[in-house]
């Protein structure tokens, strides 16, 4: 599971810097979900060999009425959300009474925090930290986001007990099995989604201690085949669906995302896609997860409404085209059985591995049909691909200037490589290794 890092200090001590240069590499992912968790950012970022979640705040103030109240209020609930907290102060501000304001909080709260001084940039950082050592937390570490000084180093230390992906990596056998993440905005239909996948009375749930940010993991079987659902909803041992109200957060859903083979993102049909859902797809392909789309409460619909939707659908996503789409009824059951067709179809494509003279061999003729361009006088050469990883599947290209590669010329590859592969619900991934 990613580690999830908040970052927390009063306005304009560099939190936005910050966060923006801990997830500069995957900014896509940078979504802000107003109405759902106001004044809070989540990103994904990956620094030296760590991935991490960020939390971005609004900021405490130590003057909290009305807005101020909310930031502070958003502040505290990333801090409970997070397994490390980094609290930034200003190393050219010096200390402000807001800042013990929020060193008090973290001393009394058990969660790991670290005392960040920014903007030490010019400064003697010794002096710079002076200021801060009487706030009596940890000591303090000083950097300059805004110039990424220190930054890589914070994360490897802040991370460091933290153990590396690598070492955490499952056996092939737990690899293998299919993990299906149910996704998608409050009141979407994910509980009643899960409650028929599952059918009422042969629900084998165990009791996890359930907290706002996990989800419950639920093994099934299905014609014989083993999965596990990933209930981001929570729905455990509830008798009805109206029983508990889903406590919704993007930390659960960008972990679930992270560890499904393959996520079902749930839209209601009546709302039709709004920009919560995209913002939700945008995490599902950062990820590189396979997708299978529910267009849910597909009943009681008019045939007039329903072609309104179908065409909103064509419109909104049609940068997720690779997956396929199906329209359910997760209350009367009516198009669930083929949902599963699409999971397991997505699932082996994830997972397919590809000899690598059948990659080079479709490589040449791909690259026959279609030349890249010169540089600089040379043409960029391609000259062989080979399989780097799966789920997703990575396609690694060898050749030479590879870097000056255009976008254009990386789409055609990647629609060629998706069509000739017959690959449907789950995004290719190409590297480039250039050895001139
Ligand atoms: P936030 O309100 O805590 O999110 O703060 P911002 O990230 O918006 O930064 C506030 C101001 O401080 C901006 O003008 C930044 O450019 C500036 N700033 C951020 N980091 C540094 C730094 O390391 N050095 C200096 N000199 N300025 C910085
Ligand atoms: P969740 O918050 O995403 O888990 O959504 P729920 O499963 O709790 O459903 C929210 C509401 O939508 C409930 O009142 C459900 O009965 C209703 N609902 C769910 N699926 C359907 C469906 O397929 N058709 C209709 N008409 N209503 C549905």
């Amino acid at each position: 599971m990613l580690p999830v890092i908040a970052l927390v200090g009063r306005p304009n001590v560099g939190k936005s810097t910050l966060f923006n240069r801990l997830t500069k590499s995957r900014d896509a992912l940078v979504a802000d979900y107003s109405g759902l968790t106001r004044d809070r950012k989540y990103g994904e970022g990956c620094l030296g060999d760590r991935d991490y979640i960020v939390i971005d705040t609004g900021g405490i103030s130590g003057d909290e009425e009305g807005i101020d109240y909310k930031m502070a209020e958003q502040s505290l609930m990333a801090i409970e959300e997070a397994d490390i907290v980094l609290f930034l102060v200003d190393g050219r501000a010096g200390l402000n009474p807001a800042d013990e304001m929020i060193a008090d909080h973290l001393r009394r709260s058990e969660k790991e925090s670290y005392l960040i001084v920014n903007k030490t940039d010019g400064l003697d950082p010794d002096i710079a930290m002076s200021d801060f050592y009487c706030l009596g937390l940890s000591e303090p570490l000083p950097i300059a986001a805004s110039h990424g000084r220190g930054v890589t180093q914070l994360v490897e230390y802040v991370l460091s007990e933290i153990p590396l992906r690598e070492e955490l990596d499952e056996d092939e056998e737990r690899q293998r099995q299919k993990k299906i993440a149910i996704i998608g905005r409050p009141n979407v239909g994910k509980s009643t989604l899960v409650n028929r996948i599952l059918g009422e009375d042969r629900v084998v749930v165990f009791d996890q201690a359930g907290t706002t940010r996990d989800s419950i993991y639920i093994p099934f079987e299905r014609d014989g085949e083993p999965y596990t659902l990933i209930d981001t909803a929570g729905i455990r041992r509830r008798k009805n669906v109206t029983e508990a109200v889903e406590k919704f957060s993007i930390i659960k859903t960008l972990r679930a995302i992270n560890d499904a083979n393959v996520v079902v993102l749930v839209i209601d049909a009546r709302e039709g896609v709004s920009d919560q859902d995209l913002h939700l797809l945008g995490y599902v392909l950062d990820a590189g997860r396979s997708l299978v789309i529910a267009i849910n409460k597909w009943d009681g619909m008019t045939g007039e409404e329903k072609e309104e939707v179908r065409e909103q659908l064509r419109r909104r996503l049609e940068f997720v085209s690779f997956a396929r789409m199906h329209f359910i009824s997760a209350l009367h059951g009516s198009g669930v059985g083929n949902l599963f067709v699409s999971v397991d179809e997505a699932y082996g494509f994830a997972m397919t591995k590809w000899a690598t003279n059948k990659l080079t061999r479709l490589l040449e003729d791909i690259v026959a049909d279609h030349q890249p361009p010169m540089v600089n006088g040379n043409r960029i050469k391609l000259r062989y691909a080979h399989q780097g990883g799966s789920n997703p599947p990575i396609i690694v290209i060898h050749g030479n200037q590879t870097n000056s590669l255009p976008g254009s010329y990386k789409r055609y590859l990647e629609n060629k490589f998706t069509k000739i592969l017959g690959i449907k619900g789950t995004p290719l991934r190409f590297e480039f290794k250039s050895s001139a």
